[in-house]
């Protein structure tokens, strides 16, 4: 049977955008006529997310023996093809990163990965076909990245399973991993789902708390709110760098150098050019860097602790470093009135989500482009994140060490109220695993308390999970939980809330 025209056309406008993007194989159907099938790389990212390899005995294309422990979760935005995959190599340790998937070898060099720093973490580069297994595939890093070719290791010949995979429904349609999550689940009353979500979202907002009680301990609470924003405005990529900053910048001395908070934060961040400048703002700063320079140069951050790669022009480290000295300056008294906010029922999302900057709101980098439309410094989503994630839990710290219960109740209060945020790729992905859908799991995921319980349940269990879900305890834990729960939403007495001092700090 002959490819239909469509599929003939397809194939062809494929190729001449990604000239590998599909392959040729033959099978023969039952009356031993040779059929031509298009295989493509959807097929073998369905393939290695089933795992339908034959696991023991594997080996990279150089001979060493891999164990693959959990093959990732399958990545529906741009960059690797799977992220959070598990696998051994030979004796070594075992390790943690992203699996890209291919039909050839060379396919990697031809999609330009090795200019890309978006697979610097590829740890697997999985292939159909050994054809092009001379090219070594290396990360913009230049690390060489080990090759598993399937085409040895198929738990069956390939036409069967193209004849046996469903494509369309990939990843969303198709159950999760063998886990039993979406069974048991769907055994639960959405009252009994809603309260397993709360109370692991609870448990989660405790654990930034003891962060910040801890943090109190070691810096006082000034400093430890300072790193804990600082922080949040580095989002996922710089979180640390600009902890690191807030700590080699202390609130106190920045206070001491209120008319230099700028160019100090750029300078020691390392943000500051070292030839000469067009753009009136860095000009500024630098006048006033160099002059600090001398006393501040050992605590200038190497350019390594950056991370730029894949991340949108709005949340440049520069632009966010930009909205931390604007809340420097312009709400020294930042703690008073977050704490002031939240006694007199205001919104402390405003007082982070309303700064304003004249550079910033045009340009998206240090020297760069004026954009054409004023932009937010920090945007409304992100000014809820950081009281999510840092101005409640820090209040509630606050509150445990000075054992100040009306505190503790005020921000469980808010902390319970908070709408839902944007999901992120782990939510999204959690939906397909726990809730077979996105519509049902967005039923669920509807404040950010339960939003914060999906993600505790997948660091505690996904994250950790090597068996592809076969040994995983949740669903056993779930069956229990349907078994206890007797008032769903409301703790019983004496059961600890969020931040409850019986957990401990
Ligand atoms: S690892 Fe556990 S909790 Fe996660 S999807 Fe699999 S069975 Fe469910």
């Amino acid at each position: 049977m002959r490819l239909t025209p469509y599929a003939e056309l397809r194939t062809r406008v494929l190729r001449e955008s990604f000239s590998d993007a599909s392959g040729r194989a033959v099978l023969r159907d039952a009356d031993s006529n040779y059929v031509p099938i298009s295989i493509t790389e959807r097929l073998v990212q369905a393939i290695w997310y089933d795992q339908r390899i034959q696991r023991e005995n594997l080996a990279t294309t150089d001979g060493c023996p891999l164990r693959v422990i959990f093959p990732g979760w399958w990545n529906v935005e741009a960059g690797p093809d799977f992220r959070h995959a598990t696998v051994q190599f030979g004796d070594e340790p075992e390790r943690k990163g992203d699996v890209e998937i291919h039909l050839r070898a060379g396919d990697w060099r031809q999609h330009r990965h090795d200019s890309d720093p978006r697979y610097n973490d590829v740890i697997l580069h999985v292939v159909l076909w050994e054809a092009g297994a001379d090219a070594i595939s290396r990360t913009r890093a230049g690390m060489p990245v080990p090759q598993l070719a399937l085409q040895h290791h198929l738990a069956a010949p390939l036409e069967a399973l193209y004849d046996d995979i469903d494509l369309d429904s990939y990843p969303h349609g198709v159950r999760p991993h063998g886990g039993g999550c979406v069974n048991v689940m769907h055994q639960l009353a959405p009252l009994q789902v809603h309260s397993l979500l709360d109370h692991a979202g609870d448990e989660r907002f405790a654990n930034k708390t003891r962060k910040f009680i801890r943090w109190i301990h070691r810096a006082g609470p000034e400093q430890a709110f300072y790193e804990g924003w600082m922080e949040a405005l580095g989002y996922k990529a710089n979180k640390s760098a600009f902890r690191a900053l807030a700590q080699r910048l202390p609130l106190a001395l920045l206070a001491e150098n209120r008319t230099v908070i700028a160019p100090l934060l750029f300078g020691v961040a390392g943000f500051l050019p070292t030839t000469a400048s067009d753009d009136p703002f860095v000009k500024r700063l630098w006048k006033s860097w160099w002059k600090l320079r001398p006393d501040f140069e050992e605590k200038v951050l190497p350019d390594t602790a950056w991370r730029r790669a894949g991340i949108r022009p709005l949340n440049h480290p520069h632009r966010r470093l930009g909205a931390a000295a604007a809340l420097l300056k312009k709400r020294p008294k930042l703690l008073e009135n977050v704490l002031g906010s939240i006694e007199s029922g205001g919104d402390p999302s405003k007082l982070f989500a309303q700064v304003r900057d004249e550079y910033w709101a045009q340009h998206c980098a240090l020297g760069g482009k004026k954009q054409a439309r004023p932009m937010e410094l920090i945007g409304t989503l992100r000014a809820q994140q950081i009281v999510s994630n840092v101005v409640l839990p820090f209040l509630a710290a606050c509150a445990e060490i000075n054992s100040d219960p009306r505190l503790l109740e005020q921000v469980r209060a808010r902390y319970t109220a908070l709408p839902a945020g944007e999901p992120n790729t782990l939510l999204r992905l959690a939906g397909q695993q726990f809730f077979a859908s996105d519509k049902e799991a967005r039923t669920h995921l509807d404040t950010e308390r339960r939003q914060q319980g999906m993600m505790q349940i997948l660091l505690d269990f996904c994250v950790n999970d090597k068996s592809l879900c076969r040994n995983c305890r949740f669903p056993e834990m779930v069956a229990c939980w349907r078994g206890q729960v007797r008032t769903p939403h409301a703790p019983r007495e004496g059961e600890p809330g969020i931040g409850g001092s019986s957990r401990g700090a």
